[in-house]
Order: structure tokens, then sequence, then C-alpha cells
């Protein structure tokens, strides 16, 4: 066998393990998010194969995120617009024909053609960014309003001069945090978009320089998953219960494969085996790992049948965490059966801070015929628990994007990873008893004496709960 790039060789195949992956490259700048990272874009025949970021690029020096990457996918999309768009329903009611170009021009030079004879002021001229501002006063003046503005005076300008004002300097497109000489750096409300790649590369500097890295922000972005200053314990109900995992070695492809297949169905030119690659990952620990994925194309994904599986394979104890619990009959059927065979249940949802109180209604009209058979149920107190994690007598631990509801089992695109890993389960099982000591404990007798507007309610959702 020759491979070539490697000059080992073996007789009688050929295989090129570095293929060209293009037969053009032209640089250009990526707009898929506010950032304007340089990019190369390789094309075969064309079309556009794959994206890289530009070394010589002063904004991102080579880096490019995920969403940069996706850039093809964008590109490609069968939703994208090519053509002029005209109304031809009423308004709101989303109908509408393509034109060509010279009819949509016509049909503007028209309107503004009877605005401008009339009385200019009337027209209101707004540029998005990286429009030129000089063009778009231009424009205005040429036209006769003086009704114009343009993305700086609304956004970046304004940031800069608050910037100024408040703490002497600003960022992004008009300055720098002095990077070499940061001891402790915080960020304030910074959105993933702007200045995304600079960030992260200064980001991980810092970091390696051991600088104290405080993130400050009303959402959850990356940014605040770095911090040396993590405010995201569920300590109260700004603070999502959630559990995060980093995975290594070969379960990694796995979930490769789940992206892949979603990425896949967007085009499949996508992914071409003969070019495209991604980088071994060797064996990281000891623990058994089977990445397990939805797919909501075939309407019965494998997360169905491992979710059935576990129940039906459980001994001595399921501990299930789930933001969203909604049981069809086969589900509850397999809870049942655990129960009956001494298999002790315990479930944890979420309790007064639920985000979608209808689902929560449609959990609680399942609570007595399970707490019947013994299964309790526990409403976490302090926040929002959003966790999906399920652990078997102990020693086997599923964790993913996946919660107990047909929804999320059977058509969601959701991807989980099953371990067989005694350790693992053992840290998840102490997190969850940390749990409990924050939840409240459903009572039987309590629970049958709720009141009646509350079975009213959870009678009223019964009907559409097979949608949660
Ligand atoms: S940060 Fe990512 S999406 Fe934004 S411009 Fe750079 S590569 Fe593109």
């Amino acid at each position: 066998m020759t491979r070539k790039g490697t000059g080992s060789s073996d007789e009688g195949h050929d295989v090129d393990t570095s293929p060209p992956v293009s037969d053009r490259v032209e640089t250009t700048t990526c707009y898929m998010c506010a950032c304007r990272c340089g990019i190369k874009v390789h094309l075969k025949d064309g079309r556009i194969r794959y994206i890289e970021g530009n070394r010589d690029h002063p904004v991102n020096r080579g880096v490019l995120c995920a969403k940069g990457a996706a850039g093809i996918m964008q590109h490609y999309a069968p939703a994208r617009l090519t053509r002029p768009l005209k109304r031809v329903g009423e308004r709101g009611a989303c109908e509408f024909r393509e034109i060509e170009w010279a009819e949509a021009l016509a049909t503007a030079e028209e309107w503004l053609g009877r605005i401008r004879a009339s009385d200019p002021k009337r027209l209101a001229f707004f540029t998005g960014r990286d429009q030129s501002q000089a063009l778009t006063g231009w424009w205005a003046s040429q036209f006769g309003t003086p009704n114009y503005a343009a993305h700086g005076g609304f956004c970046s300008v304004n940031m800069a001069a608050a910037g100024v004002y408040t703490i002497g300097g600003s960022f992004w497109e008009f300055g720098e945090p002095d990077w070499e000489h940061t001891r402790y750096f915080m960020l304030f409300g910074c959105a993933e978009d702007h200045a995304s790649n600079p960030l992260k590369i200064e980001l991980g500097k810092l970091k390696q320089r051991g600088v104290k890295f405080v993130s400050i922000n009303p959402v959850r972005t990356g940014y605040s998953a770095i911090a040396d200053e993590w405010l995201g314990d569920a300590r109260d109900a700004t603070e999502w219960r959630d559990t995060h995992f980093r995975v290594r070695g070969p379960a990694v492809d796995g979930l490769r494969a789940a992206f892949l297949d979603n990425w896949i169905e967007t085009d499949p030119e996508l992914y071409d085996a003969s070019i495209d690659r991604f980088p071994e990952q060797p064996v990281a620990g000891t623990s058994v790992v089977q990445c397990v994925r939805g797919a909501s194309e075939t309407g019965r994904s494998d997360v169905a049948t491992l979710t059935r599986s576990l129940l039906n394979l459980a001994r001595s104890r399921l501990r299930i965490a789930t933001a969203y619990f909604v049981l069809d009959d086969e589900l509850r059927a397999s809870l049942i059966d655990a129960a009956e065979r001494n298999v002790r249940i315990e479930i944890l949802l979420p309790g007064p801070h639920a985000d979608k109180r209808f689902v929560q209604l449609a959990a609680e009209g399942e609570y007595e015929r399970l707490m019947e058979h013994g299964i309790t149920i526990w409403n976490f107190q302090p926040t929002m628990l959003h966790a999906k994690v399920m652990t078997v007598d102990g020693a086997l631990a599923n964790v993913g994007s996946a919660n107990l509801n047909p929804r999320s089992v059977t058509w969601d695109e959701e991807v989980n990873v099953v371990a067989i890993d005694h350790d693992l389960a053992q840290l998840l099982d102490a997190q969850f008893d940390d749990d409990l000591e924050r939840s409240v404990r459903i009572e039987p007798g309590r629970w049958q004496r709720r009141a009646a507007w509350h079975r009213v309610a959870e009678r009223a959702i019964a009907p559409v709960k097979r949608l949660f």
C-alpha cells in the first residue's frame, strides 16, 4: 500500500491520505457574525468545499470558529434568498412571489419618486451594518431628506463612547485592552458575535498566564464557562441547575457522527468522505462509552430504544433528573414494571421555577399513578432544573440532551452518551443526593389533596401532552 504524503508503501493498493481539497482558493471575509474574520474559501469545480481561517489576517490570525466553518451551509441553504420577493397576499400572510431585479428596482424607483416629488423629508433612510456611513449621508442629502442614520449611531459608536466615558477606553473596532499587562480581566455582557475570535485568542493567552478572568453576563455564554469566578451553581433562580461533561476518546467520534447526521441533511455534498477528515481520538480512559443519537427523520430514534432498554434493564436503582417529564404509555409501563421488580426509582424534576408550566402540568398528571407504585418524586426548589442525567444501579450513567418525554426520545434531534463507569455513576449519584437536599419530596397524601383547579388543569393538558 502506498500512502501519498507519508511515503510508506505496501504492495497492491494506492490510498491517497492527503488528497487536494480544492482546485481554487479565494481570500475573503467571514460574515457569519460581526467579528469579520479573514478566511480562505476552498472551491472544487466551482463549489465551496471547505473554509479555513486566514493566518495572515490581523483579526483572527488563522482561527476560525464553528459558525465560520458553517458558512458553507448558509451559502447553500435551500432557504437562501437569491432573488427579490414581492408580497402578493395580505400583510402578515407571508405570501410572496419571486420577481426580477429590474421589477424590484422599478418598484423602488416609483415609490421613492413619488415621495421625492411631494416631500422628500417624508423618507427616513437607515443603512445597516457595514454600509458606508458617508455614502448613507451623501445619498440622503441628494434625495433631500435630513432623516437618515446608520448602524454606527445606534450601536458601535455609542458603545465606544460609553466605554471611553466609563472605563476610559473602548474595545473591538475602536480599541483593545492592554492584553500584555492585564493581571485581572473582567468581561461585562459581551455578545459572542462581537470580537469573537480575537477575544477568544487573547483569553486563551490570559488563562495560560494564570490571569484571573471574571465574566459578568446576563446570558449563558462560553465566556462564562471558562471564567475563574463561576456564578452558575444554581444558588438562586437566576442560575439554572445543569450538568456539563467533557467527552474524550473514541466516543467523540459518536458525537461527530451525530453532528454529521444533521450536517448532511442540509446538503449531502457538505461531507465528502474522500476529503473530509477528523483527527484520531486515542482511548482516554477505561469507561465503556457509547454515543446514541436521535434522528427525527426516522420517527423512532435510537434514543427511544436506549431509554426503554435502560428502564427495562435496571435491577436495583434508577435515578432520573430531567427538565421535561412527559410519559407515553410505553415509558409509563416501563417505569411501573421496573418499580414492580423492586427497582428503587427516584425522579427529580423542576419545581417552582419550571420554565414551561404546561409541560410541568403534564408531568404532574402522572405523579399519583407513579407514587402508587412506590416511585418517589422530588421537585428541585432553588431554580430551573435543566440537567438530564440518569444513573442505573449505581454503575451506568446516561447523560445528554434528551429529556424523559416522547418528544425528546422519539422526535427530536438529540444525542446522549452512555457510560458504564462506576466512578462516574457514583459521582452523579452524589450530585443527585446534593440536589435532593435542595428539593421537596412529593408526599402522596398531600398530593392527593391538591386543589380541584390543579386536577382540572392536569386533565386539560393531557390530550395534547404527546406533543411535548
Ligand atoms: S467569529 Fe466565527 S462567525 Fe464570526 S466572523 Fe469570525 S469565523 Fe466568522
